[in-house]
C-alpha cells in the first residue's frame, strides 16, 4: 500500500519544524521515526497534505543526566538507550533500559524515537506507560514558546494527547531515579504491541515498603495508574511473594474493565493479576511464587 500524495519538507532545527508547523497548520504533520506514521499513513488512518521531517534534527538525539534527573531528547532512539546509552542509566533508571526489549523488533527500534511514542500515545507503548510511573514532563516546543506537560495530564485517550497541533515535543524529563521499578508484559508475539502490561515503581527502605505505584497498560485506552494498588503498597512491612499476590489480586479486581478490552475482562484480569505480581517481585528482587 502506498499513502495517498503529501508535500515533503526536510529540516534541521527545532525552530525550523515549528515554524512549518504553524504556517502550514492542520494540513501538517511532523515524521521522526516513521514507525507508526508511515502505516497510519498506508492505511489512510492519516492523510497529511504537509510532511515535516525531523528525523535530521540532530540535536534532539541525546541523553543527558544530572541532579534534577534524565532528560532525553526526542528524537533519541529506542535502540540508542538500550545500547550507547545503556551505562548512563545504570544506578536508577534501569527500568527504561529493561522496557526497550519489548517495543518491536531490532528495525524498529533503530528508527522509532522516544519523542515519537509519547507523541503517538499508543495506550500500551512502553515509553507512555514509563512517562507515567515515573512522572515524567514533557517539554514540548512552538511558535509561542516552550511548556512543560505532566506526563500524567498528557495522555487523554486512543492516540489523543495534550499537544497542540502547532506544538513540536523537544524532550521527556523523568525528575528522580526509580531503584525498584520494573515492567512485565505479555504479548501475543515477541515484537507485537503488548496485550497487558504493569509496570511498578516501589519505595523501598530499610527492606520495608513506603508506597509505590502500579501503572497499566492495555486496561483502557490510556495508562491507567491503579490506585488500589497505591494504597496497599503503604503497609510499611517488607513486600513478600505472597504480599505481590495479594496486592496484584486486588489491583485486578478493583479495574473497572467491561469486554470491549481484547481478550474480554476475565482473560485481562487473569493478565493483570500474573503481571503485577512479576513485576512487584522484580521491582522488590523477590522469587515469584508459581500459582
Ligand atoms: C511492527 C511494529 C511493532 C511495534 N511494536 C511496538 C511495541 O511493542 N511497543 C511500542 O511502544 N511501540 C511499538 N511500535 C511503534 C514504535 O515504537 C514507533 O517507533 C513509535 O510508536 C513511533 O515513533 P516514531 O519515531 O517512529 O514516530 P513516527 O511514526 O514518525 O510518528 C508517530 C506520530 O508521532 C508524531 N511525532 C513524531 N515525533 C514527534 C515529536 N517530536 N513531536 C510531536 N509529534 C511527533 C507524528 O506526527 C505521528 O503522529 C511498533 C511499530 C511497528 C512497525
Amino acid at each position: 500500500m502506498k499513502p495517498a500524495p503529501f508535500n515533503y519538507h526536510r529540516v534541521h532545527t527545532p525552530d525550523q519544524a515549528v515554524t512549518l508547523l504553524a504556517e502550514l497548520g492542520d494540513d501538517a504533520k511532523l515524521i521522526a521515526g516513521g514507525q507508526s506514521l508511515v502505516a497510519m499513513m498506508n492505511f489512510r488512518l492519516a492523510r497529511p497534505a504537509q510532511l515535516i521531517d525531523i528525523g535530521e534534527v540532530a540535536e534532539l538525539r541525546y541523553v543527558h543526566r544530572g541532579n534534577d534527573g534524565l532528560r532525553i531528547g526526542a528524537l533519541t532512539t529506542h535502540h540508542a538507550i538500550e545500547s550507547e546509552y545503556r551505562g548512563t542509566m545504570a544506578n536508577g533508571f534501569e527500568v527504561i533500559v529493561d522496557a526497550m526489549q519489548w517495543i518491536g523488533h531490532l528495525p524498529i527500534r533503530t528508527r522509532g524515537t522516544i519523542g515519537g511514542s509519547i507523541a503517538h500515545a499508543d495506550a500500551t507503548a512502553e515509553w507512555c506507560l514509563l512517562a507515567v510511573l515515573l512522572d515524567a514532563e514533557i517539554v514540548v516546543l512552538s511558535v509561542r514558546g516552550r511548556r512543560s506537560i505532566p506526563a500524567g495530564e498528557f495522555f487523554y485517550g486512543f492516540y489523543s494527547t495534550a499537544l497542540e497541533p502547532d506544538e513540536m515535543i523537544v524532550e521527556i524529563h523523568f525528575p528522580a531515579t526509580a531503584r525498584h521499578a520494573a515492567m512485565a508484559e505479555y504479548a501475543q508475539r515477541h515484537g507485537d504491541f503488548a496485550v497487558v502490561a504493569a509496570a511498578v515503581n516501589l519505595q523501598i527502605e530499610d527492606g520495608s515498603i513506603q508506597g509505590g505505584r502500579v501503572v497499566l497498560g492495555g486496561v483502557g485506552p490510556l495508562p491507567v495508574i491503579a490506585d488500589s494498588a497505591g494504597a496497599a503498597l503503604s503497609s510499611g512491612q517488607p513486600l513478600s511473594s505472597t504480599s505481590a499476590a495479594e496486592c496484584a489480586s486486588e489491583t485486578a479486581n478493583s479495574l473497572d474493565l467491561d469486554d470491549t478490552v481484547p481478550g474480554g475482562a476475565v482473560y485481562t484480569r487473569g493478565l493483570v493479576r500474573h503481571l503485577v505480581t512479576r513485576a512487584l517481585c522484580k521491582a522488590a528482587q523477590l522469587e515469584e511464587s508459581v500459582r
